[in-house]
């Protein structure tokens, strides 16, 4: 066996691994959607960066700029923007 196909197996597995881990996660969490705690959250933005399905954005009111859930359809309650976050202002919980 040559290097090649050595790195072509080692190449694939992890792509296996990568593809089997977030079809857990989804099925895992597949009935929760993300929650701000708003008087946690300091809209320092990590979290809005780290969503690619942009379910988080930040919003105006009349107590000045706050994150809030935009589209919580779109969460896959993946808990990625949850490692982002130091303030302890997300959660996931149950959808209703
Ligand atoms: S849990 Fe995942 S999909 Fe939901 S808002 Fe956070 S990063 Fe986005
Ligand atoms: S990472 Fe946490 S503190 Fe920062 S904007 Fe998101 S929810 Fe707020």
């Amino acid at each position: 066996m040559n290097i090649m196909n050595v790195a072509y197996i080692g190449v694939g597995t992890l792509l296996l691994l990568w593809i089997f881990g977030n079809l857990y996660r989804r099925r895992k969490n597949w009935n929760k959607v993300i929650c701000v705690i708003a008087s946690n959250c300091t809209c320092c933005g990590r979290c809005l960066k780290r969503c690619s399905r942009h379910v988080l954005a930040s919003v105006r009111n009349e107590t000045g700029t706050q994150v809030a859930v935009k589209y919580p359809d779109k969460c896959t309650a993946c808990g990625d923007c949850l490692s982002k976050c130091k303030f302890d202002a997300l959660k996931l919980v149950e959808r209703i």
